[in-house]
């Protein structure tokens, strides 16, 4: 079983009379730095000078630096900008500047573990991931709980590193809730494999099958829309909180039994080989070298692919019918 960490396994003392440099104030960045400082953690915020969010974090009461300076000043320094463009911020900004045993910490193992960044071998090296938003986990934190997280070390020089994590993670807020250790090779893979199969790729993909299947056999295509997607979020709403057996307490009987009988002949074994042909691919590396290649022009590979998917017929008849359920102007 996993080790779960809780407030009272967590100290902040490791974090006294240190600084948190957080490289970035997006998502995570702002939500990190916000929840830190009000555990009364010494955070400052590096950034660069042209961007939009100097303002932000200023006007949020941080000392803002550029990211060079701020590694300087940084005890801890936590990555926290968008991962494409980590490797080159570190080569440019950081690097040169990790001198006298800093921490680096990070919230995903993807350029660690597939090296797109290779830290200092005195460096203790770390993971803090929430597993929410950066909006949710600083409303938690507001609301007096937190958000689950996952820590991992990859690099513990100064034997102190998994205190570092859990303080971290604590401060956070998410000890409250409960902090799962992992590794950044498990982390990175297992949210690879799980957003590529199921999450944004699978879901994504059973739901556009689903709709040009209705709608090849003749269905309108609102009726479809409807079948293959709409009502799907109801009932990943009943799974999310009754599991399966407890959605499948809530459908029909007639759903119940089609579901069961049919469902593993449409979602069959070979879709299971194609999963783990991409775990494969995952753990070989082969689809981080595939990303890493088109990280230079990221936006532009991403707008074709979206381009792309806005055209298709399924987006044309969601829009209508989610202007119709006023959840679209
Ligand atoms: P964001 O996209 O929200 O980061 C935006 C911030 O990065 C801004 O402050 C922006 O500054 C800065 N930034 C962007 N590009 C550059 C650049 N080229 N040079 C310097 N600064 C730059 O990132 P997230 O918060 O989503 O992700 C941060 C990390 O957290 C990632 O490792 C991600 O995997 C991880 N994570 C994210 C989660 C999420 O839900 N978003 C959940 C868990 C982990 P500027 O205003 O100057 O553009
Ligand atoms: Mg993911």
């Amino acid at each position: 079983m996993v080790k779960v960490y809780y407030d009272s396994d967590a100290s902040l003392d490791s974090l006294k009379r240190r600084t948190v440099a957080v490289i970035g104030y997006g998502s995570q960045g702002r939500a990190q730095a916000l929840n830190m400082r009000d555990s009364g953690v010494e955070v400052i915020v590096g950034l660069r000078k042209e961007g939009s969010s100097w303002k932000a974090a200023e006007a949020e009461g941080f000392t803002v630096y550029p990211i060079s300076e701020a590694t300087k000043k940084g005890d801890i320094v936590h990555i926290l900008i968008p991962d494409p463009v980590q490797p080159v911020v570190y080569q440019s900004e950081i690097r040169n500047h990790l001198v006298g045993r800093k921490a680096l910490g990070f919230s995903h193992g993807f350029n660690v573990h597939f090296k797109q960044i290779v830290p200092p071998s005195d460096s203790d090296v770390i993971m803090v991931a929430p597993k929410s938003p950066g909006r949710r986990l600083r409303e938690t934190f507001l609301a007096g709980f937190g958000v689950p997280a996952l820590i991992a070390v990859e690099q513990d020089r100064s034997g102190k590193a998994r205190e570092m994590a859990l303080a971290i993670s604590k401060a956070l807020g998410c000890t409250r809730a409960g902090v799962l250790e992992t590794t950044f090779k498990d982390e990175t893979e297992s949210d690879l494999i799980g957003e590529q199969t199921v999450l944004v790729g699978g879901l994504m993909e059973l739901i556009k099958k689903g709709f040009e299947t209705l709608v090849e056999a003749g269905y309108e295509p609102e009726l479809a829309y409807f079948e293959a997607c709409n009502e799907a979020k109801l009932i990943m709403d009943l799974i999310y909180e009754r599991g399966l057996v407890g959605m499948l307490r809530a459908v029909s009987d007639t759903a119940k039994y089609g579901g069961l009988a049919v469902g593993p002949e449409v979602i069959d074994e070979h879709v299971k080989l194609n999963m783990k042909k991409v775990v494969g691919h995952v753990r070989s590396g082969k689809f981080a070298k595939d990303w890493v290649s088109k990280f230079d022009n990221s936006s532009t590979v991403l707008d074709h692919f979206m381009k792309e998917l806005d055209r298709h017929q399924i987006e044309i008849v969601g829009r209508k019918i989610r202007r119709m359920a006023g959840l679209e102007k």
